[in-house]
């Protein structure tokens, strides 16, 4: 999950402000009007969870193949990997469940 700034025009204010940009994965999930504090929040789980699915399902061959490739660079980065990556998705899927329960 990443946040953006991007200079919009807020649909509730109607002024020109910096609007916080929250993405999930490819997807924007909420955008935030600093000016006002407005919140939009979009259902993204429709597109969201299927690539979900997709990247964590591709994982296991992904590391075959670059295990068969090259054992020691992955083993040396594999830690980091497989610390960071469960919890980014966890954090992006809570973004998406909290849009969908909200919408
Ligand atoms: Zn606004």
């Amino acid at each position: 999950m990443s946040v953006e700034e991007s200079f919009l025009r807020c649909t509730a204010c109607e002024q020109d402000a910096e609007h916080e940009v929250v993405y999930a994965g490819r997807f924007v999930s909420q955008i935030r009007c600093t000016g006002c504090g407005a919140v939009t929040r979009l259902d993204v789980s429709e597109d969201y969870l299927p690539d979900l699915r997709q990247r964590i399902s591709s994982k296991p061959r992904r590391l075959m193949r670059r295990l068969r490739r090259d054992p020691g660079e992955l083993a040396s980065s594999l830690p980091e990997r497989t610390l960071s990556k469960p919890l980014r998705m966890a954090q992006e899927f809570r973004t998406v469940w909290r849009s969908r329960q909200d919408g």
